[in-house]
């Protein structure tokens, strides 16, 4: 109920296939909650398109259903000291500066049809330098690629980037520019843990690096595009206010990338710990403390968080397919609409029955970034095609991200030389106990999934809260989410998780064999 000292933290969490607003109480509870899920544009093959408009207006849907649910059990809006956004990575916005319209449909991380330009700028420029500046290799991923293809195939940005007028941003920035009201707040930033997404920013410095957006002018001046500001992930100015709504005048005052956030939720603030969000795709981010790490096993270095100007860094391994493997099954293969009905559906088997599945839809991520990869369903035991039944294919679409987990993992410690001791994971495909107990038995250590998986959207309360003064150390928030844990050991022999994840290894490497030879 209503009291005095009731204290409240706005979150929006702005994901890839769904916007939700949340409403964090001190001890890290979501009270209230409304989510909302837009349209997925698939133009051709391998393109991945969002309508920036419907972004923002789910946004704003979000916000008035969890504040309805807020009021009405009895809280005070104004008890909300702050707005956080998290927000999906890389997924690249243009807009006039003139109007603050969106010039095309968002290019959303997923894409691939930019792997000629990723191609092209290899032959062209080689790969050796852009992972010690900005901590990333040049693929179809990050959104440089996908804003050098806008301005190369679409008139409209092109005529606005030669009349000098053409702003760039990845969807925190997008967000926070229309939530302010557009041009005439003109409110124009993003924080290092987005910025690190784009292969425009110097990962040590926290500034654009002159020498990324050279290497990367590709047919265009990308000097010539206005880009967001960088500024911390907690701050209270520089975000502004939201300029509509029922919160409208409410300060936003945290910003940080999803997986960033997700780390940050899960309270993975110091150097060695680590989190696998198991969304739509599936991330992996390893602290590694106050010093960039640069791979030199496919890994990308990125920001983890900055709340106080001095960075902390991570090393992340990003799978591209997860969630969406099990959206496939049921949108494409005509499987159950339900997900838990494929976890159910790969339980009615005792395993994989020989076979693997590389699902290679938007190429393979860390560590093979392999960008024209197709998604390859082999049966690697011969003679077994007839035994193959549905169960099988479920069972191995769940098994294809523990395998990226698992490989992910070992470049890890071979990067920072570190054994991880437990990792923390969340994301809705971690609701399957059959796929974290997978995950347990391939990478040998426990699995540690809170009862409560919002941690992204905590993450970015949290950014807001520490900002807002709502919270003040680390310390405060050790007991946050802590009740109800479920820890996933490994049971299965050690000799029996080898011989699958090498069977993994030998399909992926058909993979790739298969397209060369085309
Ligand atoms: P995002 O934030 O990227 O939109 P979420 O974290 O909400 O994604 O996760 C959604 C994904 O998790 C969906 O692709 C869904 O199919 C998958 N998922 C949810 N529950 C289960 C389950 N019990 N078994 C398997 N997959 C699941």
């Amino acid at each position: 109920m209503a009291g005095k000292e009731e204290v409240f933290v706005g979150s929006i969490d702005q994901g890839t296939t769904s916007s939700r607003f949340l409403i964090f109480n001190t001890a890290g509870e979501p009270v209230a909650v409304h989510q909302e899920e837009f349209t997925q544009i698939y133009p051709n093959p391998g393109w991945h398109e969002h309508d920036p408009e419907e972004i923002v207006r789910s946004v704003e849907n979000c916000i008035e259903g969890a504040l309805k649910i807020f009021e009405k059990d009895g809280h005070s809006k104004d008890s909300i000291k702050a707005i956080g956004i998290t927000n999906q990575r890389e997924t690249t916005v243009v807009w006039d500066t003139t109007t603050g319209e969106a010039l095309h449909n968002a290019i959303v991380w997923t894409d691939t049809r930019t792997a000629g330009i990723a191609r092209e700028l290899k032959a062209q420029k080689g790969s050796d330098k852009t992972m010690n500046i900005c901590g990333e290799p040049i693929s179809s991923y990050p959104s440089a690629t996908k804003l050098l293809w806008l301005l190369k195939n679409v008139e409209k940005v092109r005529k606005v980037y030669e009349a000098g007028n053409l702003a760039f941003g990845t969807i925190d920035t997008w967000l926070t520019y229309k939530l302010n009201g557009g041009p005439v707040m003109n409110v124009f930033v993003s924080d290092p843990t987005n910025a690190s997404r784009t292969m425009f920013m110097d990962i040590r410095k926290l500034q654009y690096s002159d020498e990324m957006l050279e290497f990367l002018s590709y047919e265009f001046d990308l000097k010539k595009v206005h880009m967001p500001k960088i500024v911390r992930s907690a701050d209270k100015e520089v975000y502004g206010k939201l300029s509509t709504g029922p919160l409208k005048g409410f300060p936003i005052m945290g910003c940080l990338g999803d997986q960033s956030a997700a780390l940050v939720g899960q309270k993975g603030f110091e150097a060695g710990s680590a989190k696998n969000t198991y969304g739509t795709g599936c991330f992996l981010l390893y602290n590694t403390g106050d010093k960039p790490i640069i791979s030199t096993h496919g890994l990308l270095t990125t920001v983890a968080f900055d709340f106080d100007g001095k960075p902390v860094y991570a090393l992340e391994g990003s799978i591209a397919v997860a969630g969406s493997g099990v959206k496939f099954l049921m949108n494409n293969l005509g499987f159950s609409q339900a997900s838990h009905k494929i976890t159910e559906l790969a339980e009615s088997v005792p395993d994989n029955g020989g076979l693997v599945f590389v699902t290679a839809f938007s190429g393979l991520f860390a560590p093979y970034w392999i960008d024209d990869a197709h998604g390859t369903m082999l049966v690697l035991t011969v003679g077994i095609t007839h035994h193959t039944e549905r169960g099988h294919i479920a069972r191995a679409t769940l098994e294809a991200v523990c395998f990226q987990t698992k490989a992910i993992l070992d470049a890890m410690q071979k990067d920072s030389g570190h054994e991880l001791k437990e990792l923390k994971v969340d994301g809705g495909m971690s609701n399957s106990a059959l796929c974290m107990q997978t995950q347990a038995d391939l990478v040998g250590i426990p699995i540690v999934r809170p009862k409560m998986r919002e941690t992204t959207a905590l993450g970015a309360a949290i950014a807001a809260g520490f900002a807002s003064g709502v919270w003040k150390s680390f310390d405060e928030l050790r007991e946050v989410n802590t009740v109800g844990e479920t820890v996933f050991e490994a049971k299965m022999e050690k000799r029996d998780s080898e011989k699958m994840f090498k069977r993994w290894g030998r399909a992926v490497q058909m993979s790739k064999g298969w397209l060369a030879e085309e």
